[in-house]
């Protein structure tokens, strides 16, 4: 059985989000459960094609990603959204529009983010080549009362993605 629900990842870029939402998607599916995910950056190639990333795009850009997935969450989808989502504002219309949602902070340093580098984007951001940067030369308002943080700079990928699947059992989310 489940119920349908948003998870709303949100964090740092390179915290975690996509590599912990993939994995979630992954023990989800094996169980035969309907999952979609959401991801800001497929977002922006797609539907939001176009934004950039002033504050009034990025919340063009949330807006649009918890449209979708409030009309998912209504049909008994998990929805995974991996979304950087930096402004608590942005976050709370998006719980307040889905109405069954979690929000899970991924929360890892900037240092160490910074470290992994995923895809190149720290050392252009303090080099001043890419401006608005989360974290670098944008802020990032921290989750007040997140559902769940997860501290990947401390667990395991598989560890992480075990702890969503506990909230979701114990919320009964699934059986
Ligand atoms: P985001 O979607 O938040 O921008 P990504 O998932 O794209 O971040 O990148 C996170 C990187 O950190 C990946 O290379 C991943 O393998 C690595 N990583 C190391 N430990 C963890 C962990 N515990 N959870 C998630 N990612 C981790």
């Amino acid at each position: 059985m489940q119920k349908g629900v948003t998870l709303w990842f949100t964090g740092l870029s390179g915290a975690g989000k996509t590599t912990v939402c993939l994995e979630v998607g992954r023990l989800l599916k094996l169980r035969g459960l309907k999952v979609e995910l959401l991801d800001g950056d497929k977002m922006r190639e797609q539907l939001n094609a176009g934004l950039g990333f002033s504050k009034d795009d990025r919340r063009k850009n949330v807006a649009t990603a918890a449209y979708v997935a409030r009309l998912l969450t209504r049909n008994g989808v998990i929805v995974l959204a991996s979304f950087v989502s930096p402004y608590k504002s942005m976050r709370e219309s998006a719980r307040a529009s889905i109405g069954s949602f979690a929000e899970v902070y991924v929360r890892c340093p900037l240092e160490e983010c910074a470290r992994r580098d995923v895809k190149g984007l720290y050392k252009k951001a303090f080099s001043g080549e890419i401006q608005h940067f989360t974290g670098v030369s944008d802020p990032f308002e921290d989750p007040e009362f997140p559902e769940l943080v997860l501290y990947t700079d401390q667990e395991t990928i598989n560890q992480s993605a075990a702890r969503v699947m506990e909230y979701l059992k114990t919320n009964g989310f699934i059986g």
